[in-house]
């Protein structure tokens, strides 16, 4: 057993950093807001963004006979933008998500 030596108050949580109770989501504090939108039109499947991503969360997938990049856990994404730099044809643009889907 450890004992706090005399006259030192005992270590405690520190509220501020501790984060919320329940917080679930680990990549919540780091993320940026924005989320790579990916131009169907312009990419051509290339996969350099896909190699780029640490976290993995891009992949290819083909939508009739063409492949193109998808984001596929946007949850994780911690808008780091590499993707979106490493993507030689501009297909990526870093984005806030729409709060509400498009509209009509
Ligand atoms: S790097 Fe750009 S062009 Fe290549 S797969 Fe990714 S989004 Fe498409
Ligand atoms: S912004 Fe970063 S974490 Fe998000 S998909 Fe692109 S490379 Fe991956």
């Amino acid at each position: 057993m450890t004992a706090s030596p005399p006259g030192l108050p005992r270590p405690v949580a520190d509220p501020m950093t501790a984060g919320p109770p329940g917080a679930a989501d680990p990549a919540a504090s780091r993320r940026s807001g924005r989320l790579p939108s990916i131009d169907p039109d312009r990419c051509t499947g290339c996969g350099w963004c896909v190699a780029s991503c640490e976290p993995h969360l891009l992949s290819l997938e083909t939508v009739r006979w063409k492949k193109s990049a998808v984001l596929d856990e946007p949850q994780r994404c911690t808008g780091c933008s590499d993707c979106a730099v490493k993507c030689p044809f501009r297909a990526i643009t870093m984005r806030r998500p729409a709060t509400a889907g498009p509209p009509g």
